[in-house]
């Protein structure tokens, strides 16, 4: 039997007692940490590795009722390759700048891009410390835009123009390079990194 539920549901706006400490919990057991094609630009982009090698290195794609899904390969028992120690024996995100949406808001959890529900993962050690936080609404609104468009572009390419899943999957990462080279506004990194995924209450 286990102690309620893994995942708590948390209304629209809803906030917890939070601090992240910096264990190994998240990044360390096995990240399965879910990818959109713009993650995956992003995070080659930073690391200088072209997008398809990166792929090859970093990424686990599986194919499933038509469509490809990818999420971040572990090392071991699942540690995320990007994680580091520092002297205190803190945890650190070695692509930090450039880490995937759904890192920024862990243990916050999206899991539909179109409502407002949000989950907590409770076995994050970090939950009951600190003060109330809550997930930026501007913050949230970006990430489920980029979910949408992922899946939007997915769906077409396989449903409506016939490529096979890991074809479409190529297609749509290239069209999302193409689109960073032009400047595209989800490709400044920077900006991103402006916009705090969890803020007070
Ligand atoms: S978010 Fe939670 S599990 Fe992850 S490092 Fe912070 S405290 Fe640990
Ligand atoms: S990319 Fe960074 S934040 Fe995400 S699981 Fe890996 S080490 Fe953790």
């Amino acid at each position: 039997m286990g102690n309620g539920p893994a995942f708590e549901r948390l209304p629209p706006g809803g906030s917890i007692k939070f601090k992240c400490i910096r264990c190994d919990v998240c990044c360390g057991t096995g990240p399965n940490v879910s990818l959109t094609i713009f993650d995956i630009i992003r995070m080659a982009y930073y690391t200088n590795i072209d997008w398809r090698q990166f792929i090859e290195i970093y990424v686990d794609v599986i194919i499933a009722d038509m469509l490809p899904f990818m999420k971040l390969s572990g090392i071991g028992k699942g540690r995320c390759p990007f994680l580091r120690f520092d002297e205190d024996d803190k945890t650190y995100c070695s692509i930090y700048p450039a880490r995937p949406m759904k890192c920024r808001l862990y243990p916050f959890i999206v899991m539909s891009p179109s409502s407002e529900y949000l989950y907590v993962d409770r076995k994050c050690p970090g939950i009951g410390e600190g003060g109330m936080v809550r997930v930026n609404p501007v913050f949230l609104k970006i990430y489920q835009r980029e979910l949408r468009e992922h899946y939007r572009r997915l769906y077409r390419l396989v449903m409506d123009e016939g490529y096979e899943p890991l074809q479409a999957l190529y297609k749509a990462l290239s069209d999302a390079y193409d689109e960073a080279k032009s400047g595209a506004d989800w490709f400044n990194i920077e900006k991103l990194s402006k916009i705090e995924p969890i803020v007070e209450q």
